[in-house]
């Protein structure tokens, strides 16, 4: 649903690099026009400004092109490939380029990442120990929906996730998290799953809950 596409499948686009250092074909790699659109696996299609499309394979450190088949050298088609997958341009073999769900930001996500996709910042997982931002209570992550606040409705009240009062000034659009208070989970009855929107929700780290936490 949110996998996007690479930006460097669309654009011929020249990185700014420092190129003063650089021996000449590390150069080119560099300062070249070249689209770079994942392939099977650890291959990579690689078009140059002249419109001719050479394989990589990243893993194999190989391309089909005279300069690396023949020559043997490290060419700057496996170069550029390298400069993508770093500059985050290009996701790595076996992963999709997304957009996190939460926050927008461009995210790496394997091919079969189930939704919501989260960035590592929104990520909150099943499990993870989190503080309530309105009561300060903690609680213990159950998933994460794939609905929005202004999507899922609580059963108790008939009104939206986005619409409960205390979710004032949350945005309508955030994800919506199950979670149990970990006050319930010492008593005996089976804890109550209670929905968040996400953004309400802060991940306690484990520093803080090996130093005792923060309230
Ligand atoms: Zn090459
Ligand atoms: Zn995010």
């Amino acid at each position: 649903m949110t996998f996007i596409e690479p930006t460097a499948d669309r654009q011929h686009t020249a990185l700014a690099p420092d190129l003063r250092s650089l021996p000449d074909r590390a150069a080119r790699a560099w300062t070249e026009r070249m689209a770079v659109r994942p392939r099977a696996g650890s291959t990579y299609a690689v078009t140059t400004e002249s419109e001719s499309t050479y394989l990589v394979d990243i893993a194999q450190h190989s391309c089909s092109c005279p300069d690396n088949r023949i020559r043997g050298e490290h060419c700057k088609h496996l170069r550029r490939v390298a400069i993508e997958i770093t500059a985050k341009r290009v996701a790595p073999p076996g992963k999709e380029r997304a957009i996190c769900d939460v926050c927008g930001a461009v995210t790496f996500v394997a091919a079969d990442a189930r939704t919501p996709h989260l960035c590592g910042n929104c990520r909150l997982e099943t499990g993870d120990i989190v503080q309530d931002r309105e009561s300060g209570d903690r609680l213990v992550v159950v998933r994460v929906a794939d609905e929005r606040a202004s999507e899922w409705t609580i059963e108790a009240t008939g009104e939206t996730v986005a619409d409960h009062d205390t979710n004032d000034g949350y945005p309508p659009d955030d994800l919506v998290v199950l979670a149990t208070y970990l006050s319930d989970a010492v008593s005996a009855t089976e804890p109550r799953e209670y929905a968040f929107p996400l953004s309400r929700l802060r991940r306690v780290e484990d520093a803080e809950l090996v130093g005792g936490g923060t309230q």
